[in-house]
């Protein structure tokens, strides 16, 4: 059996950062187990900056201020502890960052160069061109192969190992082989991404942001916080919901309805483009619906007034995306496009250190929620959250791997997993993954999507039942042992599945507007009642059971949110 002292779950910037902060002290065994090969996790994805009140752009710029965007911007959902250690400690984690190597953009004088970002104050968002992810994974995999973490990639993990105290390893596929695996492990760090792929038509995540993590955790019993607050970004693209990063209009990039109009007037005076991204996709939805989108229901991002020298430099990506997949240059014509199911707000729910109810198991990144996002993340506080606590978690799980021995493991600790993979491979049936998988993202793009309702949420749980029930008759056709995609895609959809019943449970229970979670039955924020967690276990019957827990309000009184 493979043994370790810190095993992490995922590649993203969250599990490598805890990983280097792991294994950099040297006495400890220190693995990263991931799914796709490191670098293409979706952290790769991320274009436009990461937060930190470094104060290079505008030197009135403080932590403080970060502070209160953050919570102003979720809300008031955050709780008010741990948004401060966010932003309190981001200055720290970016230099650390370019101490390693990490290419950031500069200004003139040679500092780490910073631009305007939604719902910011303040231009705090620290850049590579449109490519910060890229340019951060890469920095954070080089120096985990420094510091000699052990890769297995290609991955899968399938289940949580612990004896109700206590973790003990995980179990996972090594898709290469077919083969199973049991791990044995003092700590366990899921750092598994987001669940974006829930919405799967709609949503500008990689393939992979199926939510495994968090679906692993619940079903071992661990608690999973907001759920329902799911983040649809402005601008993705039309027809793929590729994502046009906010540093496009953070370059002063306008959004334009079909008739041409500057539409943010009527909703965001002040902040115009840069308001938050709840905000802003309502906007673009309102319009749509109120007869003044474009022929497929888009709106337009215009950056043609940028010019193309800024453009090809500032936003190179954006442009070779939108020609690639759209057909459309953004130097000649503007962008068309719609919102786009984006970031998880919700996550398994930890501590301030990424610790679990279970002793050992930790949550980091957008699989974990400490929270600091609430009901709704600022751009740039992601790629921050997973610097910060993918290094608290990392630190955090060292000294306890440091403190105790390995964990007994009994004998047929593969069996469950085995099972399950089994009744998937034995056998034919009717249903199909494909037909299961868009049946649920309709469902919870037009009933659990920007705008949500009584009777759209109760119609979701119902057809979430009903797939559910498909599920337990779908057969994998494809029999093969060696890099069985399909396997692995009928893996992650029972996991999306369990996630979209525990999203639209809490969507509707919450019977209030908050963030990105709105309802049009109840379109006010309701503080006396609404002010809360929801958190959400696996009852005996498997469906979602919701409690709800206090918000921690340090300095910032709820205030009404206007920009
Ligand atoms: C297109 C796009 C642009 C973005 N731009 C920005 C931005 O400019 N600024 C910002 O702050 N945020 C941005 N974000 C958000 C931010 O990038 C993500 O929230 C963040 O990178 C998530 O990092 P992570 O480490 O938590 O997970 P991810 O990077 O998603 O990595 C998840 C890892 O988990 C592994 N994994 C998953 N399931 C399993 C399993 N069952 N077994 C084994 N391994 C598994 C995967 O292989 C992967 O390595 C963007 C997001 C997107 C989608």
């Amino acid at each position: 059996m493979l043994t370790y002292d810190v095993l992490i779950v995922g590649s993203g910037g969250a599990g490598l950062y805890a990983a280097l902060k792991s294994r950099m002290e040297e006495d400890l065994r220190v693995a990263v187990l991931t799914k796709v090969y490191p670098t293409r996790s979706h952290t790769s994805a991320a274009q436009g900056g990461v937060n930190a009140a470094l104060a290079n752009k505008d030197p009135t710029d403080t932590w403080e201020q970060h502070w209160f965007d953050t919570v102003k911007g979720s809300d008031y959902l955050a709780d008010q502890d741990a948004a401060e250690l966010l932003c309190s400690e981001a200055p720290e984690v970016i230099r650390e960052m370019e101490h390693w190597g990490c290419p950031f953009d500069r200004t003139t004088e040679g500092k780490i160069a910073q631009r305007p970002f939604g719902g910011a104050s303040k231009p705090r968002a620290c850049y590579a061109a449109d490519k910060i992810g890229h340019v951060m994974l890469h920095t954070l995999y080089e120096q985990g192969l420094r510091y000699g973490v052990d890769y297995f990639n290609e991955w899968l993990t399938i289940s949580l190992l612990h004896d109700g105290k206590r973790c003990q390893g995980v179990n996972a596929l090594d898709t290469r082989t077919g083969k199973l695996h049991t791990i044995q492990a003092k700590a366990v760090i899921l750092a598994t991404g987001g669940y974006g792929r829930i919405y799967w038509n709609r949503t500008s995540n990689a393939y992979g942001n199926t939510g495994d993590g968090l679906a692993i955790a619940y079903r071992a019993g661990l608690p999973l916080k907001d759920m329902e607050f799911v983040q649809f970004h402005p601008t993705g693209l039309r027809r793929t919901g590729i994502l046009m990063s906010e540093g496009a209009r953070g370059e002063g990039g306008f959004l334009l309805n079909g008739l041409g109009e500057r539409f943010m007037t009527r909703y965001a005076p002040d902040k115009m483009e840069l308001g938050p991204r709840d905000l802003v996709s309502r906007a673009i939805e309102t319009e749509v619906r109120q007869g003044r989108g474009g022929p497929e229901g888009e709106v337009f991002l215009d950056v043609t007034h940028l010019g193309e020298e800024k453009i090809a430099e500032r936003l190179p990506q954006i442009r070779q995306l939108c020609i690639g997949f759209e057909g459309v240059d953004p130097i000649e014509e503007p962008i068309p496009i719609k919102p786009t199911a984006h970031y998880s707000m919700g996550g398994i729910h930890t501590d301030i250190n990424g610790l679990t109810s279970i002793e050992g198991v930790y949550a980091a990144g957008e699989s974990g929620c400490v929270s600091v996002h609430g009901a709704n993340r600022l751009g740039g506080n992601s790629l921050l959250d997973i610097l910060v606590f993918g290094r608290r978690a990392g630190n955090h799980a060292l000294e306890y791997a440091r403190s105790v021995d390995l964990p007994s493991m009994p004998k047929d600790m593969l069996s469950s997993a085995e099972a399950r993979i089994k009744s998937l491979m034995e056998g034919d049936s009717e249903e199909t993954l494909a037909d299961i998988r868009r049946d649920m993202a309709n469902l919870m793009a037009n009933q659990a999507g920007i705008y949500r309702d009584n009777a759209g949420l109760t119609g979701a749980m119902e057809g979430l039942v009903e797939l559910k029930a498909r599920y337990k008759r779908l057969k994998v056709r494809d029999k093969c042992k060696v890099f069985n995609t399909e396997l692995v895609a009928a893996l992650e959809l029972e996991n999306m599945l369990d996630l979209a019943e525990v999203v639209a449970q809490g969507a509707l229970e919450r019977r209030e507007s908050r963030g990105a979670h709105s309802r049009e039955d109840f379109p006010e924020r309701d503080d006396k009642s609404w002010l809360v967690h929801t958190v959400a276990t696996r009852g005996s019957d498997e469906r979602p059971v919701l409690h709800f827990d206090p918000v921690t309000i340090t300095r910032f009184q709820p205030e009404a949110r206007t920009y």
